[in-house]
């Protein structure tokens, strides 16, 4: 299927519709790419093992198979003509394998920091940027130095491999130090203790960089979360311009800083004191973006193409306040046949986005609600009201019980 329309000889020549764009990951943050490259006359190939990966239902094909699998690795690279991802846990080594045969944007370098809650905070202070107070722990003695140093309350995660507020255990007193050290697991996985930050609020950057190095910006939104798992998004976010700039900021330098080639969403809390910290990153497309889809010049993933086919990038502007909720296995199943979705989309302004997913449970992302309004908090309830409505209707009418197909 590979076209090879661009030009590799060339190291400046944009890949141009239809070529054949390669997806590392077949979840939601995929099938919404798939959906904006279909769009503008490309081809994409997802790698995932899933037979029914949200991305694979929209995508030109997929090749069923997990990335670590390097035939299946040398397959993409022979069938499309430059490779991006939206699964930053993407095995470094198979990455790094891929590169040696086609662009992959963004590249090992950057996924090897984003997988690595320590690397991450290492990178974000040596660009001098500040970050939560934090130690590497590999074994309980260090725990208990490292409580020391940076007192209670702090937090201890796993280094690698935690999503979603998973692999985190708070630590309120020293003495919580060793059952927090057995339940991440010993010592087994690279640790990380953090000091507490009191924060006022959660925001995050949306960043996308060319390779000739050009930055462009999404605005800062508020990002609220539930049980660990982002619920609400909130566009713009409720801050004084210069803190908002400062974010933005932050968010470009790091996106300098590591080389991305692609997206970079930079998460970051606003301390009491107004200080920005810097949390965590992630090389693609992020949750906190989706609302851009309806409410940017240009969407996240509009945005994710362009860059890493090597097109002008947009100049993403808010075109009206917006909010966005995701739908969780909670609130509404697979979504399929619930009558209030119909109620829902009667309020003007809100837009629906259900993942294909076959199968629901708890705190797995279903799809999502998007509203416009004339304030960020208005369009906030348009979509707390709507999900309230379609949580309650299934919750009357639960779908018979879906096996655990496990969390994307
Ligand atoms: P994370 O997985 O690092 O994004 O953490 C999940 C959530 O825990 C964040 O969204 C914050 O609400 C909270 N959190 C994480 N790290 C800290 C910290 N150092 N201080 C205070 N709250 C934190």
């Amino acid at each position: 299927m590979s076209s090879r329309i661009h030009n590799p000889d060339l190291p400046g020549s944009p890949i141009l519709p239809g070529a054949t764009i390669g997806m590392v990951g077949g979840g939601q943050l995929g099938r919404l790419f798939a959906l904006e490259a279909r769009r503008m006359g490309y081809h994409t190939i997802i790698l995932d093992p899933d037979s029914s990966a949200p991305a694979g239902q929209v995508a030109d094909d997929q090749i069923r198979a997990p990335l670590a699998d390097i035939s299946a690795a040398r397959e993409l690279a022979a069938r499309a003509d430059v490779v991006t991802l939206e699964w930053e846990n993407a095995d470094v080594g198979a990455i790094s394998a891929l590169e040696e045969l086609i662009p992959v944007r963004p590249g090992a370098g950057v996924l090897r920091v984003a997988q690595n809650r320590i690397l991450e905070k290492t990178e974000a202070r040596r660009l001098g940027l500040s970050t939560a107070d934090f130690r590497a722990v590999s074994s309980q003695a260090e725990l208990v130095d490292a409580v020391r140093d940076l007192g209670t309350p702090s937090i201890l995660k796993t280094a690698t491999g935690g999503y979603d507020g998973k692999g985190q255990a708070v630590i309120r007193s020293p003495g919580d130090a060793a059952t927090a050290f057995a339940e991440l697991g010993g010592g087994v996985v690279p640790l990380i203790l953090e000091a507490f930050v009191d924060f006022r609020m959660e925001v995050s950057v949306l960043c996308a960089r060319g390779p000739d190095g050009r930055v462009e910006s999404f605005p800062v939104v508020e990002n609220r979360h539930q049980n660990g798992i982002l619920d609400l998004t909130l566009a713009p976010a409720p801050l004084p311009a210069p803190l908002a700039r400062e974010a933005v900021k932050i968010g470009e330098t790091l996106t300098r800083g590591l080389g991305v080639v692609g997206l970079l969403a930079v998460e970051m809390v606003v301390g009491r004191d107004d200080q920005l910290y810097v949390n965590e990153i992630a090389p693609r497309p992020h949750n906190s973006g989706h609302y851009t889809w309806e409410a940017c010049s240009v969407s996240q993933f509009e945005q994710q193409l362009r860059a890493v086919c090597g097109l002008p990038l947009a100049r993403p502007e808010l075109l009206r306040p917006a909010a966005m909720a995701n739908l969780l296995g909670e609130h509404c199943g697979t979504g399929k046949g619930l009558l209030s979705v119909a109620d829902a989309l009667a309020r003007p302004g809100l837009a629906l986005h259900l993942y294909g997913k076959q199968s629901a449970r708890a705190g797995r992302k279903m799809g999502h609600l998007t509203a416009l309004a004339d304030s960020a908090e208005e369009a906030a309830t348009q979509v707390m009201e709507a999900r309230a409505a379609i949580e309650a209707e299934y919750r009357r009418n639960p779908e018979p019980a879906a096996g655990n197909r496990g969390i994307e």
